[in-house]
């Protein structure tokens, strides 16, 4: 059997069942990553010792027949943004390439409470700051498709593990598609939740009004099951959403049950900016819900020209902030021959950091400047507020929005990486739901002319997140990608 090509539900109750050993399941995957992982560059380090250890513990429980977690002795990936007390935690990033965290995000202690098996850290253009993971300060991921191809960003690394088989589900974090693009580029499935579901303790901080950790998996079913485990509310995060507001959720339980009347918003406008494969993509899944009954309405997102400069001024402001802690003293990196203790500052910075976190945190300061701090940061404001309204206004009358994830297909390395304007656009779909903080996922829907997988977004209100999926899944039910692992990455 071959046990990459499964889902994380099917290979957990298989576990469950006792047909097959989490220590098995584990051993096989570490040697698809060994044999794979060179060429593809998604995993940045491996917990082999850890996961061994965890698996068989496992099961020996079940074995014993004690009540275990909802993802006993699956192995799962996890972002190498969010930190974790085995290994390293890097951020793709330098400044932190030896930093080793005291503490488990609460995702991480979620996911173990629940018994999954954490197998490794994976790739992130740094700090989370990119859409084709270029920017990775500490190694290249290609896509699992195409490796003369990105993965997208910033996830990539997430992404490129689910699509090639190389765990069954993996974390990312979205602060403007980064879940969302790199699940589009590699054909998995990718859900940003809404902002203040997921606890972002232990989450690197970016963006800090815009982050939020979500799944990367092989289908919505497997989204949803890790929906479950990692939603709910923190105290030790002060933006996590209480239980009244948002009450613990089983996602999964109506997943199967499609919609009826259904009421889908599109923007014309939106899917005629799109590359052609996208809008012929977009225009079938439109028909195919309409063929369900669903009924679909012309809307307008008036604000959303925009959302990209909006987003760059909010996320640059924030990051200037928040990476202001990576100083050479405290964290990480520190420069070799400081000559004064200012240079221990800046040189450790200079050397630390890499070219796009540069440009962030110079745009962001920029930004915040006293002489400009009216003009862009809060003008930036205000507009994401429109922004939230535009949203506001649609699912008043509509379920849903539906959009492409992303202009296009996934491309070449280096075709965008000198140009951060056209690298920046990469995020026209996916940026405004980060804004108002609304959720979305993507799921995929077709392929484009070199073969490369599309995917098309739905987002919903705020909290809607069963229902999303369930929307999803309609599609996904009756065009199924899920057991398709890439040719490229099986060489
Ligand atoms: N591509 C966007 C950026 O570079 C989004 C990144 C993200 O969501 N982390 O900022």
């Amino acid at each position: 059997m071959d046990l990459t090509k499964k889902t994380l539900t099917e290979i957990r109750d298989k576990i469950a069942a006792q047909e097959l050993t989490s220590l098995e399941v584990t051993k096989a995957l570490l040697a698809e990553i060994e044999a794979k992982n060179d060429k593809l560059g998604a995993y940045l380090e491996l917990f082999a010792e850890h996961c061994l250890a965890k698996a068989e513990k496992i099961d020996k429980r079940i074995k014993a027949g004690e009540k275990c977690g909802a993802l006993a002795g699956v192995p799962i990936a996890i972002k190498d943004n969010m930190t974790t007390v085995w290994g390293k935690t890097t951020c793709s990033s330098k400044i932190l390439e030896n930093f080793e965290a005291p503490y488990n995000a609460t995702v991480v202690e979620k996911l173990l409470a629940e018994d999954a098996v954490i197998i490794g850290k994976l790739n992130l253009d740094e700090f989370a700051m990119g859409s084709s993971t270029e920017n990775a300060g500490l190694g290249k991921t290609a896509n699992p498709w195409d490796s003369s191809r990105v993965p997208g960003g910033s996830s990539g690394g997430s992404a490129a593990a689910v699509s090639a088989g190389l765990c069954y589900g993996a974390l990312g974090s979205d602060t403007g598609g980064s879940i969302r693009q790199p699940a589009s580029f590699c054909g998995v499935v990718g859900l940003k939740p809404t902002y203040g579901r997921v606890s972002r303790y232990g989450l690197v901080a970016f963006g800090s009004s815009l982050d939020q950790i979500g799944p990367l998996a092989r289908n919505t079913q497997d989204a949803a099951l890790l929906m479950n485990v990692i939603t709910g509310h923190d105290p030790k995060d002060s933006t996590s959403l209480s239980e009244e507001l948002a009450p613990k959720t089983d996602f999964t339980k109506d997943i199967d049950k499609p919609l009826e009347g259904l009421k889908i918003a599109v923007v014309p406008e939106f899917i005629e900016k799109a590359g052609e494969a996208v809008k012929e993509a977009i225009g079938k899944a439109v028909e195919f819900y309409r063929s369900k009954g669903a009924e679909i309405r012309e809307v307008k997102m008036p604000h959303s020209d925009y959302a990209v400069a909006t987003y760059y001024i909010v996320a640059t402001a924030e990051a200037s902030a928040n990476l202001a802690r990576f100083d050479g003293v405290r964290y990480g990196y520190r420069s070799e021959k400081p000559e004064n203790y200012m240079d221990v500052y800046t040189k450790s910075r200079d050397e630390g950091f890499g070219a796009e976190v540069k440009r962030r945190i110079m745009l962001g300061t920029y930004a915040l400047s006293s002489g400009y701090y009216d003009a862009y940061y809060l003008k930036a404001l205000k507009v994401r507020n429109l922004i939230r309204q535009d949203f506001k206004y649609i699912f008043k009358d509509c379920d849903c929005l539906l959009t492409p994830t992303s202009p296009s297909g996934a491309f070449k390395f280096g075709e965008k990486s000198d140009d951060p304007i056209q690298m920046y656009l990469e995020d026209i779909y996916t940026i405004s739901a980060n804004l108002a903080g609304v959720p979305g996922v993507s799921i995929p829907c077709g392929f484009d002319e070199n073969n490369m997988p599309l995917g098309m977004q739905i987002i919903t209100d705020t909290f809607q997140e069963a229902k999303m999926l369930r929307i999803a899944r309609m599609f996904e039910k009756e065009h199924s990608y899920e057991n398709q692992i890439p040719e490229d990455s099986r060489e």
